[in-house]
């Protein structure tokens, strides 16, 4: 019994698998098409500076409208174009776009934003990538404090390349982001070291905070938002949902937060309200 059973569940993990493996080439093969067709998008969600309330900055988020299957998650496409080497491409567009659209908003509303771009592992260890994001900067003119890298901890595991490659950025003069912190690895002393500018909270430990209930939680975002104060360190807040959020991150000295209590990522054309 236990052997015919075993044999099934093999057999029904092989073909779950071959599936998966058959959608994935089809995904990557139309990715590879939305990026040549010019059918990939860039949504920006505001960053508000929380002691003047006002947007200082936007993170650039890809989206993917899929002919038939309609709009991809990130979450889902950025490994697929991680694994085939898609994201190289990809990366740089994003960059190139970004400054152009950070040159735009200047034009139409003469104030300097910042943007983030967030990177992935593959493309933060490829050789060019400082040689493309200076070229950007050049091409563009921005000022390059105007752009932000955000970085994950997974990416700095290989302390010594990590911290060559931040510095090397830094030479550049643009900011640095350690997104999702708290979900990762990241040892205190590394975090010394690195020339960061933000932390970004994890969206999972805003989450955690509701001061409407008994015990006070938001236990961990406090906790970064202290330490952070004690490295130097601006702390950006994501996922930001609720007003009871925001008042429990400012009153712990948090700098920056975003997320759906003030803005979703939106398109350019949805923006222009929002800059005034
Ligand atoms: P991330 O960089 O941590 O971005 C934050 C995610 O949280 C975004 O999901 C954003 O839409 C979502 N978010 C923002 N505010 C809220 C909120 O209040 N509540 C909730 N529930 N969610 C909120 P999105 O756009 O689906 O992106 C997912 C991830 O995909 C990003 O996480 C980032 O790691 C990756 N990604 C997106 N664009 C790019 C890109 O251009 N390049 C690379 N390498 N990765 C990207
Ligand atoms: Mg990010
Ligand atoms: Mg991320
Ligand atoms: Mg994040």
């Amino acid at each position: 019994q236990a052997k015919i059973e075993g044999r099934n569940n093999y057999q029904f993990y092989n073909a779950e698998l071959d599936r998966k493996l058959t959608e994935n080439v089809r995904l990557e093969n139309d990715l590879r098409k939305a990026l040549e067709r010019d059918e990939l998008q860039i949504h920006y969600q505001p960053i508000v500076e929380l002691t003047e309330k006002k947007m200082v900055g936007l993170e650039a988020l890809l989206r993917w409208e899929h002919p038939t299957l309609g709009f991809i998650s990130p979450y889902d496409f950025i490994p697929i174009a991680e694994e085939s080497g898609l994201i190289v491409p990809i990366g740089e567009w994003v960059i190139k776009s970004v400054c152009q659209q950070i040159i735009a908003w200047e034009k139409e509303t003469s104030n300097k934003y910042s943007v983030s771009v967030n990177l992935s592992i593959r493309q933060f260890y490829q050789s060019n990538l400082v040689q493309v994001i200076s070229e950007s900067i050049k091409e563009t003119g921005i000022d390059p404090s105007q752009l932000t890298l955000e970085i994950t901890e997974s990416m700095t595991m290989d302390v010594n390349k990590a911290t060559i490659i931040l510095f090397d950025f830094k030479s550049l003069g643009v900011n640095i982001s350690m997104d999702d912190f708290g979900t990762g690895y990241s040892s205190l002393s590394h975090l010394q070291v690195f020339p960061i500018d933000f932390l970004k909270i994890d969206q999972s430990f805003i989450r955690e905070i509701n001061t409407k209930s008994e015990k006070r939680t938001g236990i961990i975002a406090a906790t970064i938002l202290a330490m952070a104060q004690n490295l130097g360190l601006k702390v950006i807040a994501e996922g930001v949902e609720t007003k009871e959020q925001l008042q429990f991150l400012e009153e712990h000295g948090c700098n920056y937060a975003q997320g759906y209590y003030f803005s979703k990522p939106q398109p350019v054309e949805m923006l222009k309200e929002y800059m005034k």
